[in-house]
Parts: structure tokens; C-alpha cells; sequence
């Protein structure tokens, strides 16, 4: 008999025969409306897949490792697994979660500004050698912990100084002293690594910066006699292929200029929000509704006029899966499902949208413009796949929301003839094929 464990965990539907999203949608909302109306999320696997196309086409001298904390579902480690992507964890639970996908070790990188001891030791007996390190103290718990790790010193970037006001890394200045103490205590150093968040105003000024630092951090670790080999640019590529080149024009002459290829220098880089943020979707319904009408009278003609506004309540809100709005985010305005055979509808009103917890602070979306929606429409919200995917299973009203998730023919074939060989590769997953 076969135990739970053997069983699989996830299911991927294949769309066949010209059947779309859309149509998937359709399917789980007619079921949803004959069922509890919960919300629910399609995360198609193909959208990741052609990420990993886009990268490589764009920026194939970066190795991409993926951050964990992005999104840990399992069916987004197992596919970036596939993909033969590095991983960048942050504690114990994410290290567990990725070697259990049989991702080796010498993949895995330890990052975090502080690390509890026994996330070391753990990464220790696991063979994980690739540590992120940004100070003394970090420094000497880890060489007492971890004798064999190889460091990358994380450095300071301004731009990230100023997105936090509060400068993580270190600067050139202290990354000085921590190649001195790491020599005194036999650490090796193996390179440094570097983040600039995707809300950088002036991507050529940061990236200018933070390579040159970079090099001089490298050319004071030779000095030391440490082997300066790796050299991780961070994350901070928002998932649009315009942003990628951009990036790109930024760091090829730089990295030509201060990591050329024949320096040996690997360089990596930490996508996270660009491989997975665009394969989510979330689809919530709307619960309730009210009509706010203003008349007001025009002087000129005498005429009446109304201005109408609608509020509508959606089943989920900043209690579940649109808890980053209470971190500040703002939420894009979503797009109507589309009942089929109804007729378009084209004039739209002032709308907001809430959450159903009557919490002043359970607005999603404070202004957009909407058709009008009848109490039993769903709205979609695309690119919800960073940040805020484990809030769907944990933190929901409904405390577990449904993922679907989907992979096109051709995506799938595709993924076949990448080398990626899906069916054997993913074996928590079933796969059933949906037709119309
Ligand atoms: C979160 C994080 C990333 C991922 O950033 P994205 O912008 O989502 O790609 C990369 N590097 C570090 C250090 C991070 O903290």
C-alpha cells in the first residue's frame, strides 16, 4: 500500500486543445458560484517557465538563484528546481523545503543580515558552504559554527540605504575590517554580493556604484589572499522584460569593465519577483455593494447632474491575501471576469474596493475605475505571485485558498524540450490533462 507521502501533493492541469486561462477561470468559477463563492488562485506554470526564457535570453551571463522568501510554494520550488536555478534561503524551514526538493547543497546559498545558531549549524551538517556575511558578529559566530563556510560579504548599496533609511550591508570601510577579522580567524571570503531594490529611481548611478564598491571589496580581499571568485548582484528585477534590458545596459560595460569573463569572477544574481510575480492570479468575488450619488446643480445650464461612485466588498481582503497593502503597497485595480456570452460593458464609474472585514483600514483599492458589478461578479487580480502567495494559506478569512495550478500545451512541450523533464523531475505533482 502506498503511503500519504507517496501520494501526490499537487495536481497541474494541461491545457489541451485550445483551451486558455480564461477558460480555466470559467471552470472554477462556475464551480465556485455553485459552491461557498470562496476566492481562489491560478498560478499558470508556463508563465514561470517563459520568465526563465526571458532571463536567459536577456542576461545568460547571470546565474539566476531564486530567494525563497518570494514565494515557497511547492509547486514554485519544484518547477525553479527543474530549471536547474540556484536557491537563496533565509532560515532553517526554507534550507529543509529546497533539499528536500533534491537541490544540492553547493546550490544554496544562506543569506540574512543576522542568522540564529542553529539555522548555522543546520546549514553546516547539510553541507550549504555559501554563507552570507555583513558583520563581525555574524562573522565569528559563523566561523565558530560553520569552520568551512565560504562567505560573501554583503555590501551596502545607497540606493538601498535610502528605500530603507537604514543602510543593511556593509560599507567599503567596515567590509575592510571584516576581511581583516575573517583572515585572523581563518574565515574564507569568498566574494560579495549586493542588492538594489526595483523602486531605484537611477538604476545606472546604483549599479555604477555598487560594481566599482564591489571591485574594490574584491581587489582588498586578493590582497588579503582570499580567492575573490563570486560576485551576486541582488534582486530588484521587477518581471518586465523592458526592466531587464535596462538593467542589463546598465552592468554590461560595467561588468566588462570590473568582472570581465576571463576573470573567472561567477556572477549571479537573486530574481525573485521577476520569475514568479506575473504566474499568479487571484480571483475574489464580490459580496456586496453600495451606490454613493452626488447631485450637484449647474449654474450655467440649470441643469441636474449626479455623479456616482460604487463601493463594493470583495470576500478577501488586507486579512488575507492583500496584506501588503497594510505594508504600505498599493494595489493595482483588477480586471472584470468576463461572463461569457454577456455583453461588453463599457461605461465605467469611480469605484473602490473592501474587504469584507468592516475595518476602515480593509480597503484594497482606494480609487479605480470600474463597469458596474452586481453583487456574485469576480475580479482578478494579475501579478500577485511575489510576496504575499504564502498569505493565501495561512493568513486567509477562508484560511486556505485554493491554488489551481495550470501549464499550457505548448508551455509544457516546451518545458520538455528545454531539458526540463517536468513529469519525472516534479513527483509531488499529478498531472491530469483538461480539455474543453
Ligand atoms: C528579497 C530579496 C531579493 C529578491 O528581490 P526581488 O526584487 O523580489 O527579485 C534579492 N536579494 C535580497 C538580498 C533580498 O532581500
Amino acid at each position: 500500500m502506498k503511503g500519504l507521502a507517496d501520494k501526490p501533493n499537487y495536481m497541474i492541469e494541461i491545457l489541451e486543445g485550445g483551451v486558455t486561462l480564461e477558460d480555466v477561470f470559467d471552470g472554477h468559477i462556475g464551480n465556485q458560484a455553485l459552491a461557498e463563492k470562496s476566492a481562489f488562485v491560478v498560478g499558470d506554470l508556463g508563465a514561470l517557465m517563459q520568465q526563465h526564457v526571458c532571463w536567459q535570453s536577456i542576461v545568460p551571463q547571470l546565474q539566476p538563484y531564486y530567494p525563497v522568501k518570494v514565494n515557497s510554494s511547492p509547486a514554485v520550488i519544484e518547477v525553479v528546481a527543474s530549471l536547474g536555478l540556484g536557491f537563496v534561503c533565509t532560515n532553517k524551514t526554507e534550507m529543509s523545503l529546497v533539499l528536500e526538493h533534491g537541490v544540492p547543497p553547493e546550490n544554496i546559498i544562506l543569506s540574512g543580515v543576522c542568522k540564529q545558531l542553529a539555522h548555522i549549524k543546520f546549514a553546516a551538517k547539510n553541507n550549504i558552504q555559501h554563507l552570507v556575511c555583513e558583520n563581525e558578529a555574524e562573522l565569528s559566530k559563523i566561523s565558530r559554527l560553520h569552520p568551512s563556510a565560504k562567505l560573501l560579504l554583503q555590501l551596502t548599496t545607497e540606493a538601498h540605504a535610502a528605500e530603507t533609511s537604514m543602510a543593511f550591508g556593509s560599507s567599503l570601510k567596515s567590509c575592510r575590517h571584516l576581511l581583516e577579522a575573517a583572515k585572523e580567524l581563518g574565515a574564507q571570503v569568498m566574494g560579495v554580493t549586493f542588492h538594489i531594490p526595483s523602486s531605484c529611481q537611477d538604476l545606472q548611478q546604483a549599479y555604477t556604484h555598487a560594481l566599482s564598491d564591489a571591485r574594490c571589496v574584491f581587489d582588498m580581499g586578493v590582497d588579503l589572499g582570499f580567492n575573490m571568485s563570486i560576485l551576486d548582484i541582488g534582486g530588484g528585477f521587477t518581471g518586465s522584460e523592458f526592466q531587464l534590458k535596462q538593467v542589463e545596459s546598465a552592468i554590461r560595460p560595467l561588468l566588462d569593465a570590473y568582472f570581465p569573463p576571463l576573470s573567472g569572477v561567477q556572477v549571479l544574481a537573486q530574481p525573485g519577483t521577476f520569475y514568479v510575480a506575473s504566474a499568479f492570479t487571484l480571483a475574489v468575488s464580490v459580496i456586496g455593494r453600495k451606490v454613493v450619488t452626488r447631485h450637484w446643480d449647474s449654474l450655467a445650464q440649470g441643469e441636474n447632474n449626479e455623479d456616482t461612485e460604487f463601493l463594493y466588498y470583495m470576500n478577501e481582503g488586507v486579512y488575507g491575501p492583500f496584506s501588503c497593502k497594510l505594508l504600505g503597497n498599493s494595489i493595482p485595480a483588477p480586471s472584470v471576469h468576463k461572463v461569457s456570452r454577456s455583453p461588453p460593458r463599457r461605461v465605467v464609474y469611480p469605484s473602490s474596493l473592501w474587504g469584507p472585514s468592516l475595518d476602515q483600514l480593509d480597503q484594497v483599492v482606494e480609487r479605480c475605475l470600474l463597469p458596474e458589478l452586481s453583487v456574485g461578479d469576480w475580479l482578478l487580480f494579475s501579478n500577485v505571485g511575489a510576496y504575499g502567495l504564502d498569505d493565501f494559506t495561512c493568513l486567509s478569512s477562508s484560511s486556505q485558498l485554493p491554488v489551481y495550478y495550470t501549464v499550457s500545451t505548448s508551455d509544457w512541450y516546451e518545458m520538455q524540450e528545454a531539458g526540463v523533464a517536468l513529469d519525472s523531475a516534479m513527483k509531488n505533482f499529478s498531472v491530469v490533462h483538461y480539455s474543453a
